[in-house]
């Protein structure tokens, strides 16, 4: 089948699929104290659904699917849908993002059913300033979950992302850094992007890449690693050996250019970029009986229309149609 382009030639091979709004962290750089009002069930793309879409899309050349949320990990019987995915024809590579505070107890039946890498958010390896940021004292669970993760040698590479956030982040680095040193975890420093539900993001919030480097350069010098094209990180290599870091910098060194991504919601809506407007509604034609040809089409319909970069830092921007935990991040 003819690959998926968008009209400025990007292909589009990458998948993030949203199997739930809710989640069980208060991240502030996320989600508001008290939560959001939660999609009702039946709004929610049943495993079947989420399957049939993914196998239309992975016959079109999507082949890295990315499961996510909210937390995707409180979905129910999450492994059933992991290992339906895995067995999907043109899927060969399922990963998971999550927070992993259940990862303890879930990553051997994860892995059972087919899960290959996973990556786990951590803002802080202070208990005080864990709670802080995440609005929960859960530091421990989530240390556990990363234990367990890495109990599996299937399960790699491990990556650990943090948002880093100006004011808060710059103190964490050392220890995020020598954790990755110490532990076989790449650490990823994700820049803090204007996708909070409080809508507080600043331009002056956004702790760069660049700076966190520079942080970590004061104790550990730092190589480059040359990436793929299409890898929203950059990568470095600790001089003496011991360990790797990331920086995904969304603000300052913008990627869209090289953008291969997708992102369906968990009600079913279509997303062609973090920051979209509009969306497109595949939950309707799912449940009308559309036939996969149509599916298909609906597809190619919705990348020509990928929009060709986020306008974060233009003058005038204005925000995305929904927050990060509602579209998955
Ligand atoms: N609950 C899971 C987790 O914690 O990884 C998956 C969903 S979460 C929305 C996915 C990723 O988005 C996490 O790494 C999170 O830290 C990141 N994220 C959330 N809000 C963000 C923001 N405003 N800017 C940058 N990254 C953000």
């Amino acid at each position: 089948m003819e690959p998926l382009r968008d009209s400025f030639g990007r292909e589009i091979s990458s998948l993030r699929v949203s199997v739930t709004d809710k989640c069980n962290f208060r991240c502030t750089y996320c989600m508001p104290a008290e939560g959001l009002e939660w999609l009702r069930r039946d709004e929610i793309l049943s495993f079947e659904e989420i399957q049939r879409l993914v196998e239309v899309m992975a016959a079109m050349g999507v082949g890295e699917v990315r499961l996510t949320g909210g937390e995707p990990l409180v979905r129910r019987e999450l492994p059933e849908l992991v290992r339906m995915l895995a067995a999907t024809p043109g899927v060969d590579d399922l990963s998971l993002t999550t927070n992993g505070v259940l990862l303890d107890r879930l990553a051997a039946p994860l892995v059972e059913a087919g899960l290959r890498r996973v990556n786990v958010s951590l803002d802080s390896l202070s208990h005080v300033r864990f709670a802080e940021i995440t609005r929960r004292d859960a530091l421990d669970a989530v240390l556990r979950g990363l234990a367990a993760a890495e109990q599996h040698p299937e399960l790699r590479p491990i990556k650990v992302n943090c948002v880093a956030v100006k004011g808060f982040t710059e103190e964490e680095v050392p220890a995020l850094a020598e954790l990755a040193r110490r532990k076989p975890y790449v650490v990823r420093f994700i820049e803090f992007m204007p996708l909070d539900a409080d809508e507080a993001w600043r331009g002056d919030k956004v702790l760069s890449g660049a700076e966190i480097r520079a942080i970590v350069e004061e104790h550990w010098p730092l190589v480059e690693i040359p990436a793929k094209a299409s890898s929203t990180a950059r990568r470095f290599r600790f001089a003496d050996g011991a360990g790797e870091l990331g920086f995904v910098n969304p603000v300052s060194e913008p990627f869209c250019s090289t953008c291969d991504r997708i992102r369906l919601t968990a009600d079913g809506q279509l997303r062609t970029c973090l920051f979209s407007r509009r969306e497109w509604d595949f939950k309707t034609p799912l449940r009308d009986g559309a036939s996969d040809e149509e599916l298909a089409a609906l597809v190619r319909h919705a990348v020509a229309h990928k929009e060709l970069k986020h306008r974060i830092t233009d003058p005038g921007f204005v925000r995305a149609s929904r927050s990060m935990s509602q579209i998955g991040g």
